[in-house]
């Protein structure tokens, strides 16, 4: 996100949530004794008609992310004639990996090898985060902690990827920022293996803080920008 755009007359809700958490992060980076330069911060519209982040977009917003492929590649065709950069950032099935690396620019949640495998392509590299699972429920998707280091491997090995870093949720029920400290510490392991890709993706509308805190690079934030998510349809 551009965080010199800002509209002189911050009259829709919309600008002024957007103008709100942009000033929250800026705050949470100083506290950080971090640049609010170094982070990305990405809008997930996820829900939200087209028209809503073309609005975004026209405020300043460069980078959302979506979590489900249709209504993704539906928005991201309709909006192709805006500069936007679009974050997969949800649960994957492999049998849509060729069609979501045809729309997005980077994809956060590489959670297993036959993902790896299905994303592998000769042509455009796309930038990926590998997603950690921070419980031990596999249906909250990321690969468990102890097989970190191999899926790493397989990316890293594997043509047409070019690995960002970690991304993770919080988990509920955790204080956040100890989960983030978990991250920043995967983070450096996947630093070891692999030291260009030392970005971290973490921190939601209710948790950016800690996560700016504990070395997030790039934020994934809905509501607190979009407002409440119109109910599933
Ligand atoms: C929906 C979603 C977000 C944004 O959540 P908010 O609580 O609305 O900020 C971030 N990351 C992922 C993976 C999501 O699915």
């Amino acid at each position: 996100m551009t965080t010199s755009t800002s509209p002189t007359s911050s009259s829709s809700p919309l600008a002024e949530r957007l103008q709100l958490v942009r000033a929250g992060i800026a705050d949470a980076a100083r506290t950080a004794g971090r640049s609010p330069d170094e982070l990305t911060t990405i809008v997930v519209t996820k829900f939200h008609p087209a028209a809503l982040v073309r609005e975004l977009a026209e405020l300043g917003v460069t980078d959302v992310g979506e979590n489900r492929h249709q209504e993704a590649q539906a928005k991201a065709a309709d909006l192709a004639d805006l500069p936007l950069r679009w974050h997969f950032v949800g649960q994957l099935q492999s049998k849509k990996a060729r069609q979501v690396r045809a729309y997005a620019d980077v994809i956060h949640s590489i959670d297993r090898a036959s993902l790896v495998d299905a994303l592998r392509s000769d042509e455009r590299d796309i930038d990926c985060f590998v997603q950690l699972n921070l419980t031990d429920d596999p249906a909250r998707g990321g690969v468990a902690d102890r097989d970190l280091e191999p899926l790493v491997d397989r990316v890293l090995e594997t043509p047409g990827l070019r690995l960002l870093g970690v991304m993770a949720v919080a988990p509920l029920g955790e204080e956040p920022q100890r989960a983030f400290a978990r991250v920043r510490a995967a983070s450096e392991r996947v630093r070891a293996l692999s030291p260009d890709a030392d970005r971290i993706s973490a921190g939601m509308s209710q948790d950016y803080p800690a996560a700016i805190a504990e070395g997030a690079t790039h934020l994934r934030i809905g509501t607190a920008i979009t407002g409440n998510r119109p109910v599933a349809g």
